[in-house]
């Protein structure tokens, strides 16, 4: 599962450069490099989360290598087998991420 999505995410990362270079001196109007210009900005973007998406596939991918895969980097215990089906490169079970979560939003809510 994780290097079927790690392979998605390469393959559309990819299409992305692609459609960046494509267009790159086809919009000599200025408001068309404007609009040019946010939309790289966006596709830089959700280049940078696939970045980050495709270093957490990688770390998980190492974990099952040396054996700790599936299990919580909090409390050490195992993670459901829903929880890694739902959400494969995650790091922490149900409950430490529902701790996480509540203290997150807590900060929020004080600042
Ligand atoms: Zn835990």
């Amino acid at each position: 599962m994780l290097h079927a999505q790690r392979d998605t995410l390469l393959a559309e990362a990819d299409r992305t450069v692609e459609g960046m270079t494509d267009t790159k001196e086809s919009f000599p109007d200025p408001t068309d490099r404007a609009s040019l210009e946010s939309n790289r900005n966006f596709l830089l973007r959700i280049r940078d989360r696939e970045r980050k998406l495709l270093a957490k596939i990688e770390q998980a991918l190492e974990r099952i290598d040396d054996g700790t895969y599936g299990v919580c980097e909090e409390c050490g215990e195992r993670i459901g087998l829903e929880r890694l089906r739902a959400r494969p490169v995650t790091t922490l079970c149900i409950d430490c991420k529902s701790l996480q979560e509540a203290r997150e939003r807590k900060l929020r809510g004080a600042s």
